[in-house]
């Protein structure tokens, strides 16, 4: 049994994620925004590298050295470039990258220590599109995808492998609420038709992903980049 943190696994992706996980027979530590009050879910804004730092500390003394991590927190922005202010684009990025930048650091010396390590980051398939209204999101995923790859080449020697999962259109909380602002450029059903494997994606999907590059026989995989998007993305 391995101690596992999943950032934003309160909700839609990152809550199936933690599901899977626990299934799967590890202890589940959860950092949310606003955790919905069931065990072994803390409060952590993930931008804040103290709240992090402090959440990490908790859940060592409480489950042990943490091996696995998914970060899974997320902030979207839809704004017409022009119309961004730059304290608004800064934020979207301590979310998304910074977040991801705190919690990989938190994590790395228990890693590093048991000299085995599994970290997956959930990007998005904007990232490999481009997404009008969307840029300081697709920007900070981006460069996500590229903080993998790199940390993968860093730390393989050290037993540690970082992948990123982008999904692409996933029935949740995120997409509903995209969808009631008229932000999707069509409903869901729309999308559904535009969608190879004709259905949106569940949040199940996703976690099944990082389940397998979780797992020990995906040692040998390691910065890559593993779309689930139904084929809208290939
Ligand atoms: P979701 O249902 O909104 O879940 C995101 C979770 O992250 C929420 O619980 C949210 O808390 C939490 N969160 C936001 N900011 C945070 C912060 N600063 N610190 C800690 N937690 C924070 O969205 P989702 O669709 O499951 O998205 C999960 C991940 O997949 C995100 O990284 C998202 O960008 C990515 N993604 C999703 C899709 C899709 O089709 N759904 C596509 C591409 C990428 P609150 O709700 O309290 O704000």
């Amino acid at each position: 049994m391995k101690t596992a943190v999943v950032t934003g696994g309160s909700s839609g992706i990152g809550k199936a994620i933690a599901e899977r996980l626990r299934k799967d027979g590890h202890q589940v530590a959860v950092f949310d925004l606003n955790p919905s009050g069931e065990e072994l879910e803390y409060k952590v804004d993930v931008s804040d590298p103290q709240q992090v730092a402090a959440a990490f500390a908790q859940v060592r003394e409480e489950l042990g050295p943490v091996t696995i991590l998914v970060n899974g927190a997320g902030l979207e922005l839809y704004k017409r470039f022009k119309n961004i202010d730059y304290a608004t684009w800064q934020k979207v990025l301590d979310v998304n990258l910074g977040g991801v930048f705190h919690c990989v650091q938190a994590a790395l010396p228990d890693m590093v220590d048991a000299g085995w390590g599994r970290i997956v980051n959930i990007s998005s398939s904007s990232a490999q599109s481009g997404q009008q209204f969307m840029s300081a999101y697709v920007s900070a995923k981006a460069a996500v995808n590229g903080l993998t790859k790199s940390l993968a080449l860093e730390y393989g020697p050290d037993g540690i492998t970082v992948n990123a999962v982008p999904p692409g259109f996933v029935d949740t909380p995120m997409l509903r609420r995209s969808e009631s602002k008229g932000l999707l450029g069509g409903t869901i059903e729309d999308h559904i038709e535009r969608t190879p494997v004709r259905r949106a994606g569940r949040p199940e999907d996703i976690a099944a992903a990082c389940a397998f590059l979780i797992s020990e026989e995906a040692g040998y995989i390691t910065g890559q980049i593993l779309g689930v998007n139904g084929g809208r993305n290939t």
